[in-house]
């Protein structure tokens, strides 16, 4: 048994669920994102909890790989809602081959680098 606190999980249809957006109990109607076993949520609706709310299994054994699972359930739904990811500022140099250009050409040719700045 893990002693992390399984506070997402995957509804009947496979949608993940916060522990604070479902019903109390067994109304809650999820499953666990590691073995499939019905989960009861504790706490849900209260809000003078003492206990932090969670779900339960119920009537199954808790796995080792449950609450494991039940975070990468909650990275895929937040990864989900990104709209932008902020990357750090970096600069990258690429080589561009320029066609040559005959001497007799009025235009001088061009050979260089072209740099891609980004920060
Ligand atoms: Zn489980």
């Amino acid at each position: 048994m893990s002693n992390a606190t399984i506070v997402w999980a995957n509804d009947l249809n496979g949608v993940a669920r916060y522990i604070l957006e479902v019903q109390t109990g067994l109304d809650c109607n999820c499953v666990c994102p590691g073995c499939g076993a019905r989960l009861e949520a504790v706490n849900a609706q209260n809000r003078y909890w003492k206990k932090r709310p969670h779900f339960r299994h119920y009537q199954a054994p808790e796995l080792d790989d449950c609450a494991a699972s039940a975070v990468l359930t909650a990275a895929k739904e937040i990864v989900k809602t990104i709209t932008e990811l902020k990357l750090p500022s970096f600069e990258a140099i690429q080589e561009v081959e320029t066609p040559s250009v005959p001497e007799d050409s009025s235009s001088s040719g061009c050979h260089g680098k072209a740099v891609i700045e980004s920060h």
